[in-house]
């Protein structure tokens, strides 16, 4: 039976933690994929992707116990990922086992969808997958945790395809599942020390936890976190469908939580007004009540990895780079690849506002 293991910890994230989390989960004994949360090139500091100490820590454990590993992430953009693995500390943690793994292969999905998909071979290939995400909120899916970090598993431009195929949450949500059942890690370790609220995955606030959960079940695991949040599972369109798929309990009394949990007091979810609004809307009318993201110039640095993200090329490069709200499908790839939180969501009223300037 899977569980969920919570334990107190602190930066550096230390080996002793990683005793204990293999105390309680078998270790892997054949080759394995470490795939952390590498959203872009944010600096530690900034908890927006796995801490590197984490990551260090997990390589020490498996250089110490002579298991086969390799760290692997595959971020969208096509900004070179090294430097990106590099300014987010993961590149030098992993201690030369860091590897690109875009290099894909195409499978058939169950999926209302679309039939097959790209995914990455390495990801296919590994016997065990370690999966080391981030407690994090999610504008678009609500939460980001263990099972949107498997969205990684598919090559960027396969990504674009998703965000074109599943425009609202919901379907979005669903897509995330679909994926996420192709391969479920085999564990999942989440950095909770310092966890992100608001706005997040990449424009939120830090806040402290001092935690680190994992789980042999990533929606379980997921459920915890957004039951700590303050949330009903049942209310994230990605929980309840994993929950309906047969992939996981959702009911916090239903798990097996090895740990002390607490809700986080006035802990800060995506505004709900934006969630709650884009929840029932059909895709027919998606594109054109949701709001769409909204450039804030004096943090912008053009540098236009917002237009190479875009999966629907609805961003151009002006002087600043351009939405076209038409093209726009409000999927906030664009704000969450933004290492300058210079791509925002406005609130309801300043969309209008927007909407009626380019009228
Ligand atoms: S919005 Fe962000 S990603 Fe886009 S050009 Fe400006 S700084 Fe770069
Ligand atoms: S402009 Fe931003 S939100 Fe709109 S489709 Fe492109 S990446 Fe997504």
């Amino acid at each position: 039976m899977s569980s969920v293991l919570v334990l107190d910890a602190e930066y550096p994230v230390t080996r002793s933690t990683m005793e204990a989390v293999f105390s309680h989960f078998t270790p892997p004994v054949s080759r394995t994929l470490v795939k952390p949360n590498l959203l872009g090139g944010f600096e530690s500091h900034r908890h927006v992707t796995t801490h590197p100490s984490l990551i260090q820590a997990l390589v020490e454990y498996f250089e110490q116990h002579a298991i086969p590993f390799t760290v692997g992430d595959n971020p969208a953009g096509k900004r070179n990922l090294i430097e990106r693995a590099k300014k987010a500390g993961i590149y030098q943690a992993s201690k030369g086992h860091f590897e690109d793994i875009s290099e894909g292969k195409r499978i058939t999905i169950e999926s209302d969808f679309f039939s097959e998909l790209v995914v990455s071979r390495k990801v296919l290939e590994s016997p065990y997958i370690v999966n080391v995400p981030k407690f994090k909120t999610h504008i678009q899916t609500i939460i980001t945790g263990a099972v949107k970090n498997m969205f990684g598993i598919l090559p960027g431009e396969e990504k674009s395809m998703v965000h074109c195929a599943a425009r609202s949450l919901t379907h979005f949500s669903r897509a995330l599942v679909d994926i996420y059942a192709l391969r479920p890690p085999d564990l999942s370790i989440m950095d909770a020390v310092m966890v992100m609220e608001g706005n997040g995955p990449s424009s939120g606030n830090p806040r402290h936890l001092g935690k680190i959960l994992a789980s042999d079940n990533a929606v379980e695991l997921d459920a915890v976190m957004a039951w700590m949040m303050g949330l009903s599972p049942h209310d994230v369109p990605m929980l309840e469908y994993a929950h309906h798929r047969g992939l996981g309990a959702i009911d916090v009394d239903k798990i097996d939580v090895r740990g002390d949990i607490q809700k986080i007091p006035h802990f800060k979810v995506p505004s709900r007004k934006l969630v709650t609004f884009i929840t029932p809307v059909s895709s027919r009318y998606y594109d054109l009540l949701a709001v769409k993201p909204a450039l804030n110039r004096t943090k912008c640095t053009q540098c236009y990895e917002c237009v190479e993200k875009c999966p629907v090329s609805a961003l151009q490069r002006n002087e600043y780079p351009h939405i076209n709200r038409k093209k726009c499908v409000s999927c906030f790839c664009c704000v969450e690849g933004c290492e300058n939180q210079a791509m925002e969501v406005p609130s309801r009223a300043r969309d209008l506002f927007n909407r009626l300037l380019k009228m």
